[in-house]
C-alpha cells in the first residue's frame, strides 16, 4: 500500500507540481503508507533529455524533504510490461487509423481537456479494410469502452461520474498512452492512494475503467485544485520559471516554501519555515481547500 508522485520530465517542477508532491507525500505518510516515485518518460524521442530533467526533479523533491521507499520507476524501461498487460485485454481493443486532424475536424464538442471525442469510425472495419489501411499507416490501438459510466468518490472533489470513450491506449508509433501506463504502473507499485492535480480529474473514469478490465485493485483518488496566479490565471503554463531553483535564486529557502505550501493545503505550519516531517501528524483531508490556490510568488520572502 503506497502513495506516489509521478512527474513528467519535460520541464522543471513548477509550483503546482511541488505542491502536489508535498500533498501526496504528507497524505501517504499520515496514512502510514509507503511512498513511490515514477518518472513518466514514455515518449522515447525525448528520453535522453528527460533523464537529466528527471534527476533534477528528484533533487528538488529531496530538497523539500520528501523521501521515497524504493528507487524511482522509469516508464521508458517498461515497454515489455505494458505489452504483457495489453495482451490481457487485447480482445477489448481495435486498430484505429484516423489522424488527430481528422478527428478534430469532425468534433462537435471537445472534451474538457481539449481533446476531441472519437467518433468511432474504425470500430467496425472489416479485416480486409484493416489490412488495406495498415499499408498506409501503423494503427493506434483504442479500447471499446461503450461509453461506460464510471463513478467514484474523490477525497477532495467529492462524488464524480464520467463516461468513458474509446480512448487510445497505444499510439501508432508503438508508444503506450499515459492512461494505460499509469494504470499498469500504479498497480505494479502497490499504489493505493493517488494524489494529483485536478487537471486529471476528467481522465480518472477512463483509468478506473481500464483498471477494472485488467483486474487491478482500484486506488483511492484525491485531486488537488490547481495553482493559479494572484489574478486567477493559470500558473502552470505561463510561469514555468516558478520552480524551486527560481525561488531559491530569489532568496526563498526550501523550508520557507514548505511552510507556504503547507498553509496552501489548509495546514497550520509550525513557523515561517518548517520541515516537511513536522506536518505529518496535522495532515487532514478535511482541511484541504476545494478551490484553486491563488499564489503570488513575487510577494514571498524568507522572513
Ligand atoms: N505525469 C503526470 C503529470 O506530470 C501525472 C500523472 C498522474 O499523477 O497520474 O502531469
Amino acid at each position: 500500500m503506497a502513495g506516489r508522485f509521478a512527474p513528467t520530465p519535460t520541464a522543471a517542477l513548477h509550483l503546482g507540481n511541488l505542491r502536489t508532491a508535498v500533498g501526496a507525500w504528507l497524505a501517504a505518510r499520515a496514512a502510514g503508507l509507503a511512498f513511490r516515485l515514477r518518472i513518466e518518460d514514455l515518449d522515447q524521442a525525448r528520453v535522453q533529455a528527460a533523464r537529466g530533467l528527471a534527476a533534477s526533479q528528484l533533487d528538488d523533491l529531496a530538497q523539500l524533504g520528501l523521501d521515497w521507499d524504493s528507487p524511482a520507476l522509469y516508464q521508458s524501461d517498461r515497454q515489455l510490461v505494458y505489452e504483457r498487460a495489453l495482451d490481457r485485454i487485447r480482445d477489448l481493443t481495435y486498430e484505429c487509423f484516423c489522424t488527430r486532424r481528422e478527428i478534430a475536424a469532425a468534433a462537435l464538442a471537445p472534451h474538457p481537456d481539449g481533446s476531441a471525442p472519437y467518433p468511432g469510425w474504425c470500430r467496425d472495419l472489416s479485416p480486409a479494410e484493416r489490412r488495406r489501411r495498415r499499408q498506409l499507416r501503423p494503427p493506434a490501438l483504442r479500447v471499446r469502452a461503450d461509453q461506460a459510466q464510471i463513478g467514484f468518490q474523490d477525497l477532495v472533489a467529492g462524488a464524480v461520474t464520467g463516461a468513458v470513450d474509446d480512448f487510445v491506449i497505444r499510439r501508432g508509433d508503438g508508444v503506450f498512452a499515459y492512461h494505460f501506463a499509469v494504470v499498469v504502473d500504479d498497480a505494479a507499485q502497490g499504489v493505493s492512494q493517488v494524489v494529483r492535480g485536478d487537471d486529471l480529474l476528467d481522465s480518472t473514469p477512463r483509468q478506473i475503467w481500464l483498471g477494472r478490465q485488467l483486474g487491478l485493485p482500484q486506488p483511492v483518488y484525491a485531486h488537488l485544485p490547481l495553482v493559479l496566479d494572484h489574478h486567477g490565471a493559470r500558473l502552470a503554463k505561463r510561469d514555468r520559471s516558478v520552480g524551486l531553483a527560481g525561488l531559491r535564486a530569489a532568496g526563498l529557502s526550501p523550508a520557507r516554501l514548505v511552510s507556504i505550501l503547507a498553509a496552501s493545503l489548509g495546514l497550520t505550519p509550525p513557523g515561517p519555515r518548517c520541515a516537511l516531517a513536522e506536518l505529518v501528524s496535522g495532515f487532514d483531508w478535511a482541511l484541504t481547500p476545494r478551490r484553486p490556490w491563488l499564489a503570488d510568488p513575487a510577494s514571498w520572502s524568507d522572513g
